[in-house]
């Protein structure tokens, strides 16, 4: 069937587009046969016929409207005089269409099994003489006529399935949509104004996207020269970091339309939806050409393919990833269709959809630094009211670990926080709020927290900042406080140094700092508690990796057991023996890093003491208020000198969660005030 789709929405069969009504009454129809045969066979299953007893039929015989009578082992078919019929007729509803395909008689009549029914029948009609016929059961007739009803609804049914799942045929409602691609179209013009300006900070990728707009814009200057094109490029980042935007982008500086859609759009629990959608979505991008195909998490439908293969589970996606590769090979690469997808894991992809020809082009987009999140800012700061306190140079290195998309949601904030206490203008205390809040949700200081646990808190805390203040590669404090806020009751704030790699030393003092909350408890009352769950929990995770992933770790050596593509996630990639080194090896040293916290603690006692009061007294204490009591710190520059980022850096992923030790970057600028006391 013609299949013109001028606009995602599908319409006509065959008919030309743009008339969708019609096709709803195409439905009807078939609705309408159901309905009628489904009828048919209810009362093909009644004949249709009125019943009467024996008493009845009695009364009728002798009043001479009985014109013949046919039965068969089980019951009595009975015609009545014309002139009665003539007089029923007119009188009741007994559908005679219904009747005569039946058998056409007027009336029947159950005969009991055993009754000696033959001889009352003759003996009436000896007396007021009608006409008696045996007639064998007619069942033939009737069980074909119900076969051939059964059948027409199978054939219905499978029809409407057919058009549901065959994505071939076009329909009316959503229903008979499945095959169909879900893509959000934005045609030229409309929703498609989102310029490169709106996108800062990625200037890389912005460059390597121009060529791409320049294509679009001005296909003939590539195709003279027999250039080709690449047909995709892949956008890799963390989430938030503006791949979407950035694609939008494209689409507006370029002017064309722009499909959108996520990879799990694809996926369906129906078998050759996938296949169907994207052979789908290539034919409505390729009538539009130039154009712009965006999915976003192709790693839903591009994981690399042939894993647990045994499960089966896979087959629907595979068939979806198969024939993404043959539409992306299928069409020239003069067609005007590119297409961009996005995934925060290239290394997953099937190494298919990187091969020349398809996604050939890789592009990152990082987490923005300092001075890109200030341009982040200043493109959201726009719409904002602000007054001139805010300090967007301030912000920006407030917010380390954040992406676009949370900057975005701080002046977002930060304009709600302003509206809530009815002023004018956004203030630079309220993004600070802002930041905080996105950080570790809102200050609960409502929250009943005894005097008792207080002082816990406040030690703990107090524990944690001593301790990276005097440890060396420690993230820089900026504030400590115990105000409740989110699940936590009590947080500080570092200033993590944005590092691309990460030495030993490094991560055994973070570990330190981070441990430096419970070895306070311990110190201070002899007790610890469970206020240290995730504390513990990061270290626990830091020294896994420390160990058995990035090779720090004297007994194990240069081995790394992260397996980068998921391949064996149900073997251990190790021995038993291994693993049991591995373990030692973790709790060696997260009770190294535990005890010199300890003796850190130890010997400033003092300095803890005072300020977990000062904690206790201002609830919130800052950097200055730690360096008045600690004295300055004693490893100012801090600052790694490895600043040059290895090649494998960007490998760094984190191997199960974000909570990998090389680096503070993604994991928010605090030191996770998470459930923390
Ligand atoms: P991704 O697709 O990488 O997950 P999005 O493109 O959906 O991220 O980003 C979400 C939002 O975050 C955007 O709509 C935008 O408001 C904001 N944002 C993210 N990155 C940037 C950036 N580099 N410049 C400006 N805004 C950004
Ligand atoms: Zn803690």
């Amino acid at each position: 069937m013609d299949n013109k789709t001028p606009n995602s929405k599908p319409s006509g069969s065959g008919k030309k587009p743009g008339k969708p009504g019609r096709q709803m009454n195409f439905y009807w129809v078939y609705a309408i046969v159901a309905m009628f045969l489904l009828t048919m066979v209810m009362v093909g299953e009644s004949g249709g016929q009125r019943q009467i007893q024996w008493p009845q039929f009695k009364q009728m015989v002798e009043q001479g409207k009985v014109e013949r009578v046919t039965y068969n082992g089980a019951q009595a078919n009975i015609y009545y005089t014309q002139s009665v019929r003539d007089s029923l007729s007119g009188g009741q509803s007994d559908p005679q269409l219904l009747k005569s395909l039946y058998a056409g008689a007027d009336a029947s009549m159950n005969i009991p099994v055993g009754d000696d029914y033959q001889s009352d029948l003759k003996n009436l009609q000896e007396k007021h003489g009608f006409e008696l016929r045996y007639e064998p059961p007619n069942e033939w007739g009737g069980q074909i006529l119900q076969w051939v009803i059964f059948l027409g609804l199978m054939v219905v049914v499978w029809m409407f399935l057919m058009r549901r799942l065959g994505g071939g045929a076009p329909g009316g409602g959503q229903i008979f949509n499945i095959g169909k691609s879900k893509a959000q179209v934005f045609e030229k013009g409309e929703g498609t104004d989102v310029t490169f300006n709106n996108v800062a900070g990625v200037d890389g990728a912005k460059e390597e996207l121009q060529e791409i707009v320049d294509f679009l814009k001005h296909p003939g200057k590539y195709t003279e020269l027999g250039a080709k094109i690449p047909k995709g490029a892949l956008l890799v980042g963390p989430p938030g970091t503006g791949k979407t935007l950035l694609a939008k982008a494209v689409a507006g500086e370029a002017q064309v339309p722009f499909f959108s859609l996520s990879g799990s759009d694809f996926v369906e629990m129906f078998v050759g939806v996938g296949a169907s959608r994207v052979r789908d979505l290539f034919k409505q991008a390729k009538e539009k050409s130039p154009a712009i195909i965006f999915i976003d998490e192709i790693d839903a439908i591009g994981r690399a393919r042939g894993k647990n293969a045994n499960f089966g589970s896979n087959d629907e996606r595979e068939n979806t990833l198969n024939q993404l590769l043959t539409e992306m090979d299928g069409f020239g690469t003069n067609s005007g269709v590119i297409i961009l997808a996005a995934t925060n894991r290239a290394d997953i992809l099937d190494k298919a959809l990187m091969r020349a020809g398809r996604f050939d082009r890789q592009i990152y987009v990082d987490m923005p630094d300092v001075n890109e999140r200030k341009a982040i800012f200043d493109v959201h700061l726009k719409p904002i009211k602000t007054d001139n306190s805010v300090d967007v140079d301030f912000l920006s290195k407030q917010t380390p670990g954040f992406s676009g998309a949370d900057i975005a949601n701080v002046c977002n904030e930060a304009a709600l926080f302003a509206a809530r206490k009815n002023r004018k203008l956004v203030t630079h205390q309220d993004f600070l709020d802002a930041v905080d809040r996105i950080i570790g949700g809102l200050e609960k200081r409502t929250k009943i927290i005894t005097d008792n646990e207080k002082n816990t808190i406040a030690f703990h805390e107090a524990g944690h900042a001593v301790v990276s203040w005097l440890v060396e590669f420690a993230s820089p404090l900026v504030k400590v406080s115990i105000v409740p806020r989110g699940q936590s009751l009590g947080a500080a704030w570092y200033l993590p140094e944005e590092r691309a790699i990460t030495t030993t030393e490094q991560i055994f003092d973070e570990m330190c700092a981070a441990l430096g909350g419970r070895a306070a408890e311990e110190i201070m009352f002899g007790k610890i508690s469970t206020g240290a769950l995730s504390d513990l929990e990061k270290v626990t995770k830091q020294a896994y990796a420390m160990v058995s992933v990035y090779g720090l770790n004297e007994r194990i050596g240069n081995r790394s057991y992260y397996d980068s593509r998921g391949e064996s996630s149900f073997t251990k990639p190790y021995s038993e023996e291994t693993a049991r080194i591995i373990d030692e090896e973790v709790s060696a040293v997260i009770e190294k890093a535990y005890d010199r916290a300890k003796d850190i603690l130890a010997t400033n006692r003092d300095k803890l003491e005072a300020l977990a009061q000062s904690l206790l007294k201002n609830e919130v204490i800052f950097k200055e208020d730690v360096e008045r009591i600690l004295g300055a710190r004693p490893f100012a520059s801090a600052a790694p000198a490895l600043t040059a980022p290895a090649p494998e850096a960007p490998v760094a992923e984190a191997p199960e969660s974000g909570d990998t030790p090389e680096g503070s970057g993604p994991e928010g600028g605090a030191e996770e005030p998470k459930a923390e006391e």
